[in-house]
């Protein structure tokens, strides 16, 4: 689609895209912060998602139940908390690719990266080996780090890490499928992003997937910058876990609960090690309360404890709007919103040397958010941004990202974007 369009650099432009956008009325249902009394442009949903308006209803409503019926909130009324986990499920399985008995709202991302890594990471004296991506997340590595040392294990030598090749910024699909293939029949795990946060490179998730599989390697994707952003089909593709945060582009409030999906093909297997708590366990059993552990069919089975009812309520609001605006429509609008942000940047910071762009090119190899690296000035560019009432994010060592999201972000944000990094930018030529 993006690619049909014929592209412009002025205020006219911007504007008749986003009254032919069908999904322009969603910006008005999201809180903007303000900037000197002004409503900032918000391009940091890769890092907290704005806050939709209907949440503090969500949230009073379980308030209300809370008051009105105490402990029988658990049992009676249509949102009962005894089930309330099944309200997301639909929502979750559209996002994610998925059926609804593969996916389950608990707990926090890293947590539950860990407790998946517990009956996903089982290595044995031939099959200890994981490969993940170079310069992941922070927690992803300290987490990869100590399930190594858990397990006795030297992560140093565990541990294979996929670097880009000399002078290049993002990953090649057949460098990750080669090294899976080297690794072989000593690869117990591929466990990395799905979408990588500082480059914004989506990852080929189903290739990767297939060739884990033909060396009997499990793969597992951490979802935190691709949920909500990126396409994913996780149970087609047969991916066999994934976890991800619902803050970022899922707009569920910070620190929110996390999600996660693991494969139909793992959703009987009783005897999986696993961390279990009564959550998990037969939910028609559950108040025998007697011993040995019968987990439940699917992803629930790896839940522990009982559902974090506000913390749900404030992601239900979110994900009604996304059910309500349609993922497909949402990732259309993405393509061609970030594809203008890119024709912008080009069009402005062209030969001046400033600013590279290291998120690739094809839009199928990324989501909402452009890297950009920045060759001169530093932080200051950044920093410029900033005084202009531009949010973004800056991650060490030198990248500014810039994620303008389908649901609250306009083609004026992005333009009024463009005109402030045209004036900045002349500082730093
Ligand atoms: C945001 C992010 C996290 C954050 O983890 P929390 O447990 O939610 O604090 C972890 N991993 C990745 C890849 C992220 O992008």
């Amino acid at each position: 689609m993006s690619n049909q369009i014929n592209f412009e650099y002025s205020l006219s432009f911007a504007q008749k895209m986003d009254e032919q956008d069908p999904l322009k009325s969603f910006r008005s249902k999201f809180f903007f912060p303000k900037f000197d009394g002004k409503e900032a442009i918000y391009f940091c949903g890769n890092s907290l998602g704005l806050q939709p308006k209907t949440t503090q209803s969500y949230i009073q409503k379980e308030l209300d139940n809370w008051a009105e019926m105490a402990v029988d909130g658990h049992f009676h009324g249509e949102d009962a908390w005894y089930h309330i986990r099944k309200k997301s499920k639909p929502a979750l399985a559209e996002i994610v690719g998925a059926h609804e008995h593969e996916v389950v709202a608990m707990n926090n991302l890293t947590s539950n990266l860990h407790f998946l890594m517990v009956s996903f990471y089982q290595p044995t004296a031939k099959r200890f080996k994981i490969i993940t991506e170079a310069g992941a997340f922070p927690s992803d590595m300290y987490m990869l780090e100590t399930q190594v040392k858990f397990h006795g294990l030297n992560p140093d030598e565990v541990i294979v890490e996929l670097a880009p090749r000399e002078g290049e910024h993002t990953l090649r699909t057949e460098d990750i499928l080669l090294a899976i293939k080297e690794q072989g029949e000593e690869l117990a795990l591929v466990m990395m992003a799905g979408l990588q946060y500082y480059t914004g490179q989506v990852f080929d998730m189903k290739a990767i997937a297939q060739v884990a599989k033909e060396v009997g390697a499990y793969v597992g994707f951490d979802l935190a910058h691709a949920a909500g952003n990126a396409p994913l089909a996780l149970h087609d593709w047969g991916v066999d876990f994934a976890t991800w945060c619902s803050y970022k582009y899922m707009n569920s409030g910070p620190g929110n609960v996390s999600g996660i999906f693991v494969h139909e093909k793992h959703a009987e297997k009783p005897d999986m090690i696993r961390f279990a708590g009564w959550w998990g366990h037969d939910e028609g059993e559950r108040f025998k309360m007697e011993k040995g552990f019968k987990p439940m069919f699917g992803a629930d089975g790896w839940q522990l404890a009982n559902s974090n009812v506000l913390a749900l309520a404030a992601h239900q609001a979110s994900l009604d709007i996304f059910q309500e605006a349609g993922i497909k429509n949402l990732r259309q609008k993405s393509e061609t919103l970030t594809s203008y942000l890119e024709f912008l940047i080009e069009e402005i910071s062209g030969d001046t040397g400033v600013i590279e762009i290291i998120t690739p090119k094809n839009v199928k190899e990324r989501g909402c958010q452009l890297s950009l690296l920045i060759h001169k000035g530093g932080k200051a560019v950044f920093d410029e941004f900033y005084k202009n009432g531009i949010v973004g994010d800056w991650r060490n060592p030198n990248v500014i990202r810039i994620a303008p999201t389908p649901l609250y972000n306009s083609f004026e944000d992005v333009y009024r974007f463009a005109q402030i990094l045209e004036k900045s930018i002349k500082k730093f030529v």
